[in-house]
């Protein structure tokens, strides 16, 4: 018998999931994106793209492809799409397990505003002209239109749309991860003097963190949204082990397969 798995993606431990669970032949697992890369890596499992249509899509989605399980291991600012999960795995009685990544802890050197949204972020800037390093996703380098007297070099994946954006900002298309000698050239080179991030945990993008604590550089940083979970797991192999339990509990067919 397989185990039929929807893991919600988009993140480094989502891949490192469909990895896991490509190469294991108790699961048939499906991993879902958003759709907002243009080119997102290449996965070793069946991929499909695009929102489900809210809770109501969700739940029939997985009535649907009679899924066995739900990994959720969105981003941890990704709060919506949780959101569904758990109503939607709730509604249909689907186990839920949520891949909970860490925050970063701030150190004693760290010169950190924690702020509650984007919005607080660019009002945090103060009035008079900064250089600022935005490290955001493109949807919200919007709400820094609202203090447009400051000079900002965004960093991102994908570019934004040209409309509604800050008039003096500078697009820098990359992907993590990054590492701290490299950071603390790019925020030196361009004479930065403050950052704004979220506070995403893990290693990919943390060597910005440490590169602002090396320089003395404050960081605007946006505090996470509470975010609904299923069963909380740690990383890619404590899923494995979950799904693993919950393959081992599906009652066999009569003819032992
Ligand atoms: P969100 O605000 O929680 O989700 C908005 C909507 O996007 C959801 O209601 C859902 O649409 C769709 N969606 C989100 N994740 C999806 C997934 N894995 N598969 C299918 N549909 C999905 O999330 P977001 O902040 O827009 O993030 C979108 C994706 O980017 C997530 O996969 C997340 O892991 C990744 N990401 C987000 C951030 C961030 O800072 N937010 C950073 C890096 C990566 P429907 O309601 O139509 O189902």
């Amino acid at each position: 018998m397989v185990l039929r798995v929807l893991i919600l993606g988009g993140t480094t431990e989502a891949s490192a999931l469909g990895r896991l669970l490509a190469g294991d032949m108790r699961f048939a697992a499906t991993l879902s994106l958003a759709g907002r890369t243009a080119a997102p890596r290449a996965q070793p499992l069946p991929t499909r793209l695009g929102g489900f249509g809210g809770i109501d899509g969700l739940a029939r989605f997985l009535a649907e492809h009679a899924v066995e399980a739900v990994v959720d291991a969105t981003h941890p600012y990704a709060d919506q799409m949780s959101a569904h999960a758990v109503a939607a795995c709730a509604r249909t009685g689907t186990p839920l397990a949520s891949l909970v990544r860490p925050p970063w802890i701030r150190h004693a050197e760290d010169l950190w505003q924690v702020v509650p949204s984007t919005a607080d972020a660019a009002n945090a800037l103060g009035p008079a002209p900064r250089r600022v390093f935005l490290s955001l996703g493109r949807q919200e380098l919007r709400a820094f239109a609202a203090a447009p007297q400051h000079r900002y070099l965004a960093r991102v994946i994908e570019p934004p749309e040209a409309v509604g954006l800050p008039p003096d900002l500078r697009i820098l298309r990359a992907r993590g991860p990054f590492d701290r000698a490299a950071e603390e050239k790019l925020l030196a080179s361009q004479e930065i003097e403050l950052l704004v991030s979220k506070n995403a945990g893990g290693m990919a993008t943390y060597a910005k963190i440490e590169a602002a604590r090396a320089l003395r550089l404050p960081v605007i940083m946006i505090a996470r949204p509470l975010k609904p979970v299923g069963h909380a797991v740690g990383n890619a192999s404590e899923a494995v082990a979950w799904l693993g339990q919950l393959h081992d509990d599906i009652p066999c067919s009569p003819r032992g397969v």
